[in-house]
Formats: C-alpha cells, sequence, structure tokens
C-alpha cells in the first residue's frame, strides 16, 4: 500500500490544466497533490490529484502531470485497482 508523505499544492498552471472536481464539482483550486511513497520494486514515489472539500481523489501517477491527466478521467466514484 503507497504511505502517504505529504501534501502538495499545485501550481497556478496545474490548476488550469485540471477539470472540476468529478465528485463534488469543486473548483480546481480546491484540489491539491498527495505524495506517496511505495515500497515496491525498491522505493518509488507516486502523486494523485486530490480534493479539499470531499477527499475525493484520482489515480496514482508517477508524475504530478499524469496524475492531473488521470484525474481529468475520472467520471464516476469507483474502486482504485489494485
Ligand atoms: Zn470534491
Amino acid at each position: 500500500m503507497p504511505q502517504l508523505k505529504e501534501l502538495i499544492d499545485m501550481t497556478a498552471p496545474e490548476k488550469k490544466n485540471a477539470k472540476p472536481c468529478p465528485f463534488c464539482g469543486a473548483n480546481s483550486k480546491d484540489l491539491h497533490f498527495e505524495k506517496f511513497e511505495v515500497m515496491m520494486f525498491g522505493c518509488s514515489i507516486l502523486y494523485r490529484v486530490n480534493c479539499d472539500l470531499c477527499s475525493g481523489s484520482g489515480g496514482y501517477a508517477d508524475t504530478r502531470i499524469a496524475a492531473i491527466s488521470k484525474w481529468n478521467q475520472r467520471k464516476t466514484i469507483r474502486k482504485e485497482k489494485r
């Protein structure tokens, strides 16, 4: 299981690229990144987008840009694949 390490604010361009929250409709200004550390094949870092208002989150990705694109593809609430 990925372990949450820190919360990171999005930069202005990142907020511009991110779509509003698919769960609660929050504007992208209410989004931030969660940074995870995962102990698997050595140690790697994963990011995902998280909503301040409803705690909804996007899929894990290895870069912030990829995390935003996963977030933008999210349409409905569903379980994470493992
Ligand atoms: Zn939300």
